[in-house]
């Protein structure tokens, strides 16, 4: 698009003619999973940004509860993206909220928690940031603890609650070198921010912990296809651009997943 002002002539021109002359667009729809906000159905524009500068097309998906309208989105995308939020409603992995949780959001929780089956099922990419690594350890069958200060099993020698803003590194992890993540930024020692009171506990069954902070909280986790992170790539990416892999990598697993189902006529390609 021209970075000047123009008209509305000049715009349909232009669009008169792109739309009979741009060639099909292959690269892969990340879905990015939506929440309410107040009134609004909304998402951070830092995931929708991260995921465009990767190469990836992305797709916010309403909340939506109906396991059918959930099951036609995970035919529309190749990937899924799950942002940060709410603490997870412990009901989930059968515990009582503590007074030290924050809010929940049930809607969203029943919205993420099939999403994320959905994905397995169908062997569908996911990259899950923050609450999106607690949803997805929840969902797989993992439990999470719901306030890190007032947790005995891990000694208090973090800020995992950073005050200052989003961009700035706050603490260091130390990354198994066996990991997805170690292959991905090329090192076993990262400094990280940090926007989370909650944290994995007990990692689900087929998960694995593949980075923790010196207190011991978990701050990335693998599984089959699946990458999750507890801090924040999409605020830091711009200034340290290690943390674009895990961008990249989520749009190349997803360009994977895209032949793959073309090939066997399977979702998205299977709906043209
Ligand atoms: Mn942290």
């Amino acid at each position: 698009m021209d970075s000047g002002v123009f008209g509305l002539d000049t715009l349909n021109r232009k669009m008169d003619s792109l739309i009979l002359s741009v060639p099909y667009d292959h690269r892969p729809i990340i879905g990015i999973g939506g929440m309410f906000h107040g009134r609004y159905t909304a998402v951070q524009s830092l995931y929708v940004q991260a995921v465009e500068d990767a190469g990836g097309i992305p797709l916010v998906l309403p909340v939506i509860q109906e396991t059918a309208t959930l099951l036609r989105y995970s035919n529309m995308i190749d990937g899924l993206l799950l942002p940060g939020g709410e603490d997870v409603d412990p009901r989930f992995y059968g515990q009582q909220a503590s007074p030290k949780m924050g809010e929940v959001d049930l809607r969203r929780d029943y919205y993420e928690l099939q999403l994320i089956r959905i994905a397995r099922r169908k062997g569908l990419p996911v990259l899950a940031i923050c609450r999106g690594m607690q949803v997805v350890n929840v969902a797989l069958g993992g439990t999470l603890s719901q306030d890190i200060p007032s947790d005995s099993l891990y000694i208090p020698r973090v800020e995992h609650h950073q005050k200052s803003e989003k961009a700035v590194l706050e603490h260091s992890i130390k990354i198994r070198p066996d990991s997805r993540l170690c292959q991905l930024l090329g090192q076993d020692l990262l400094t990280v921010n940090s926007f989370h009171h909650q944290c994995v506990r007990q990692p689900a069954p087929e998960m694995r912990i593949t980075a923790e902070a010196i207190d011991g909280v978990p701050e990335a986790m693998e599984g089959e296809n699946i990458l999750c992170v507890q801090f924040h790539p999409e605020a830091l990416y711009q200034t340290h651009p290690e943390f674009r892999s895990l961008f990249t990598d989520l749009i190349q697993r997803s360009q994977k997943y895209a032949e793959k189902s073309l090939k066997e006529g399977l979702g998205r390609a299977g709906e043209q």
